[in-house]
């Protein structure tokens, strides 16, 4: 196992995610626990010492879970991290008694590391609200030591993650960010990483793999890559990738059996960072793989929308959306944005169309999204 110094302390390069745990009869909320203990002492027995849980995992069994498992170990023996929900509003006034069930199920006494979950454009301003007083209470159980490394997870633009860090940056110790090679430039992870940097904030990742996307290429992909390097497997690219980038302390990825667990562990026996060739090809066959709306950006259009609509944000919601064949991402962000300025509120107008230099069919493509959105 490849290992990655912490401040003091010494993590397995390969942290075990807890949200695609093995079930029973395939219902997300029934987690086989058998199945699960047995995954965490293999992980244990080859070196990975860090789980990532979070309340709403697993509809709130991943915490229970994962607390009835390694509390089979001694509490020295791992690092358990957990995050504080607030991609649901309404936990926001609920810090205290979240943070203290998080205890109760998860059996331990202090979590090693706790985030703010999911920093976004719905709950930045909610995040930022002093009245719910979540970092006071937060920076308060650090100083008590039922913290003892407090970070924050991020789905948000990078001008979200901005807001956030300008308020808390000085104390964040980590952050947690899906980077991948098909998101470095789709979600502009590139740039975010970039962000982190300047603040000296190292980096954990999730989705390596984009919820298993990367494993599996079309073929012409997977022959590329073969000729670049015959010895490696499809999966091992999106974690050679990932080691490229030494700010980079933890990769995250959420097993669902023991197979994908020895994979990956074996992947991790070793660092093979990628060389330029390397990357660039990489990257190219990404920018290939994600076939959308082909918006560049330019902004011409949007000086043109009677309504107000973020067109060119809003066609790189559409691509993602479509990409990942649905998902969180998309309804969230657009339920953060007021209703005059949603993709609904196009009026075929086609002002914007006739400005635009790559002739996307703007109105249509925001009437199939509203339709995809339903
Ligand atoms: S077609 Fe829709 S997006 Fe384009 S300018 Fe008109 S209202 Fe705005
Ligand atoms: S004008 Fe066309 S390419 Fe430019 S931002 Fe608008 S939709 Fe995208």
């Amino acid at each position: 196992m490849v290992y990655k110094d912490f401040q003091n302390l010494r993590l397995s390069a390969l942290g075990m995610g807890t949200m695609r745990l093995p079930l029973i009869d395939g219902k997300d909320e029934q987690i086989d626990e058998a199945k699960t203990a047995e995954m965490v002492e293999y992980a244990m027995n080859h070196g990975i010492n860090y789980f990532d849980t979070a309340w709403g995992y697993h509809g709130g069994n991943s915490e229970l879970a994962m607390g009835k498992v390694l509390g089979r170990y001694s509490r020295e023996s791992f690092y358990l991290a957990t995050k504080f929900p607030g991609y649901d509003l309404a936990n926001m006034s609920k810090v205290e008694e979240i943070f203290e069930k998080q205890l109760e199920k998860c059996q331990v006494e202090y979590f090693d590391f706790y985030l703010f979950h999911n920093v976004c454009e719905m709950n930045i301003d909610a995040y930022l609200d002093k009245q719910y007083k979540i970092d006071e209470y937060l920076t308060k159980q650090k100083e008590n030591g039922r913290i003892r490394h407090l970070g924050f997870s991020a789905h948000g633009s990078y001008d979200v993650m901005k807001r956030f860090l300008e308020e808390y940056g000085d104390h964040m110790e980590f952050c947690q960010l899906q980077i991948n090679y098909i998101d470095w430039d789709f979600q502009d992870a590139k740039s975010k990483m970039k962000l982190l940097k300047e603040y000296d904030i190292p980096v954990w990742v999730m989705e390596p793999l984009r919820g298993g996307k990367l494993s599996v290429l079309p073929e012409k992909e997977e022959k590329t890559l073969k000729t670049l390097r015959p010895e490696e497997g499809i999966t091992a690219w999106a974690f050679r990738f990932l080691q490229t980038f030494p700010e980079i302390k933890m990769i995250l990825s959420g097993m669902s059996d023991l197979k994908q667990l020895k994979e990956n562990i074996a992947i991790f026996e070793s660092e093979k960072p990628l060389n330029d060739d390397e990357m660039k090809a990489l990257l190219e066959l990404a920018g290939d793989m994600v076939n959308g709306v082909p918006c560049t950006a330019c902004h011409y259009c949007t000086s043109h929308c009677p309504n107000g609509i973020d067109i060119p944000a809003m066609l790189k919601l559409y691509n993602e959306h479509i990409f990942t064949g649905g998902g969180f991402l998309a309804p969230m962000t657009i339920q953060a944005i007021p209703e005059e300025n949603r993709p609904s509120a196009c009026v075929s107008c086609r002002s914007c169309e006739a400005v635009c230099p790559q002739q996307i069919k703007i109105s249509e493509v925001l009437a199939d999204f509203v339709e995809k959105l339903k």
